[in-house]
């Protein structure tokens, strides 16, 4: 292999262009070296909007202007997500970008909130959180300076038109010297001895050589599957979810600084609201519901007249056995699916990215570096199911077939290891690789009704009192942060990225 490897980008997907302007960005000699190849007439899967905070640190790194990214891609801002009918029907929680309150000296907030609320002196934890209560009034800010300003300790992500930034990312990529080749790819050739992918053939004749092919084809996954046949393990054991629906519909009413999935009898629902449309869509398992009523029951939930016809789509949950193999890497669809119900697949792009760049074989592939990518990798999307599965599990919802079948469920050990610690005394274990830190744990935890039996016995060396006066002081500056922060839709028409007519909120 040269020094700098020749790098092949297959598919023209978020995956796809998100590899290529970052490679391009952080190699800047290689440019000339990355070729990406895409084919109109396959298409992209045509979803994906929601995203979590981390695409920020991503954009930032490529040097993207904010608010140039939030018009090209008509993107609204996110606080979080809210979560309908899950624990029980008519419950309600959100799940924010940001840490509840602050820290009581060494030991965590909610330790502090467990002990009064088993004591009744403490109100709701949504009222420590800033993303939360400024997502109910639909209201948003950049936080800015101190982080330890109740309106600046909190994170945010976007809710964006993928194809929007597909087109924005394949623009910063060529004018950084990659080359696009248009076209289906045929054929592939391997080496006879290594059994490395050496060339993709085109349907027109024309062949593309590299040394390193990075696998953005989507759920085909042309090269890591179909040609290297790497295998899939199947995790549809836990997260059965199969198929999904998706349908924008006109927009209504104030601008959403968040996106919400409601839980239905076979699956879920999504919104999503852009500048421009609402995304929607149905996750669910074609074991408990027939395509055409999960459409129907879609249909009848959207908030605006519909804009396009559904667009179907059919996955199986799950993780290919080997993310790098041999000279191809997988990213995207191509590495696995876990269903959006917590916007994680831009994110585990973003992580396969960001890996695959640290452990870039510049002089050559070695055995050392394809373990740990694949370990790292391994250990994101394991910590991603569990989590997800923890949506399913803690519930108390027993009415329908798809929810009975999650009350008898055999949990991973991972997961149950987890709540135990929860439940027993509040203990949320951090871990390494995995994207949803202790605060996300808590909200669904708390918001699905899962209330520990104890905490931290530290806190008794502080008096009832003393705790009370702690958290009224948070509670109250929280509330008062809130009250001065614009909508959504005033702060985007000030930002420079346009915006459907703002309607003012008291600020007072
Ligand atoms: C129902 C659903 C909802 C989702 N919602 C979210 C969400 O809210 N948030 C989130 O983060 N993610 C979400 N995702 C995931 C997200 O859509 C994908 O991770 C993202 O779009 C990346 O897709 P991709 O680039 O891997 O594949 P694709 O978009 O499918 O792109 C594949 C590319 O490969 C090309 N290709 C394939 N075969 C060939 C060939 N033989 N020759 C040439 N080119 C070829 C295609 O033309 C295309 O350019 C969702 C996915 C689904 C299924």
């Amino acid at each position: 292999m040269p020094q700098f490897p020749r790098i092949c980008i297959l598919g023209g997907g978020s995956a796809g262009w998100m590899t290529a302007a970052a490679l391009a960005t952080k190699f800047p000699n290689a440019g000339g070296e990355i070729t990406l190849i895409e084919s109109e007439q396959i298409g992209t899967v045509g979803v994906g909007e929601a995203t979590l905070p981390h695409i920020r640190f991503f954009n930032q790194a490529l040097g993207i202007d904010e608010p140039t990214f939030m018009k090209t891609t008509k993107a609204t801002f996110k606080l979080g997500i809210e979560f309908c009918d899950w624990g029980k029907r008519g419950d309600r929680y959100i799940h924010p970008f940001g840490d509840y309150g602050f820290p009581v000296d060494e030991l965590d907030f909610h330790q502090a909130w467990l002990k009064l609320h088993q004591a009744g002196k403490a109100h709701r934890i949504d009222d420590y959180s800033f993303p939360i209560l400024a997502a109910q009034e639909d209201r948003f800010k950049i936080p800015e300076g101190d982080v330890n300003e109740v309106g600046s300790n909190f994170g945010y992500a976007y809710q964006f038109d993928s194809s929007l930034y597909a087109k924005f990312l394949r623009s910063f990529s060529e004018a950084r010297g990659v080359k696009r080749v248009e076209g289906r790819v045929v054929d592939i050739g391997l080496g006879a001895t290594t059994g490395h992918v050496e060339t993709l053939s085109l349907e027109d004749g024309s062949k593309v050589e590299a040394d390193l092919f990075v696998d953005c084809s989507g759920f085909r996954g042309v090269l890591i599957e179909q040609t290297l046949e790497t295998g899939y393990e199947d995790w549809s054991e836990w997260l059965p979810c199969n198929r999904a629906v998706a349908i924008p519909c006109e927009s209504k009413g104030e601008l959403s600084p968040y996106t919400r999935a409601t839980a239905r009898t076979a699956g879920w629902q999504w919104r999503i609201p852009l500048q421009h449309r609402t995304g929607n869509g149905h996750v669910y398992c074609s074991e408990f519901i027939s395509d055409d009523e999960a459409i129907a029951q879609l249909l009848d939930n959207l908030e605006g007249a519909q804009l396009a016809d559904p667009n179907q789509l059919y996955f199986k949950t799950g993780r290919r056995k080997k993310f790098w193999n041999r000279n191809v890497v997988s990213i995207g669809l191509s590495a696995g699916f876990l269903e959006p119900l917590e916007s994680t697949s831009i994110h585990l792009i973003q992580e396969g990215i960001t890996t695959l760049i640290e452990l870039f074989p510049s002089a050559g592939i070695e055995a050392l570096d394809v373990d740990e990518y694949n370990r790292r990798m391994g250990l994101n999307f394991e910590r991603v199911r569990d989590f997800l599965l923890l949506h399913y599990i803690a519930t108390q919802r027993d009415d329908s077939e798809m929810w009975r079948h999650f009350r008898a469920l055999k949990l991973p050990d991972s997961l149950d290891e987890r709540l135990q610690a929860w439940l027993s005394r509040g203990h949320i274990p951090a871990y390494e690789f995995g994207v949803f830190l202790p605060p996300s744990w808590l909200a669904v935890m708390l918001g699905q009704n899962l209330m520990p039996t104890d905490y931290d016995p530290r806190l008794d060396r502080y008096e009832m009192d003393e705790l009370h006066q702690r958290l009224e002081t948070i509670r109250t500056q929280t509330a008062d942060a809130v009250r001065a922060t614009p909508t959504q839709a005033e702060f985007l028409a000030q930002y420079g990225a346009a915006s459907r007519s703002p309607r003012a909120k008291a600020a007072s």
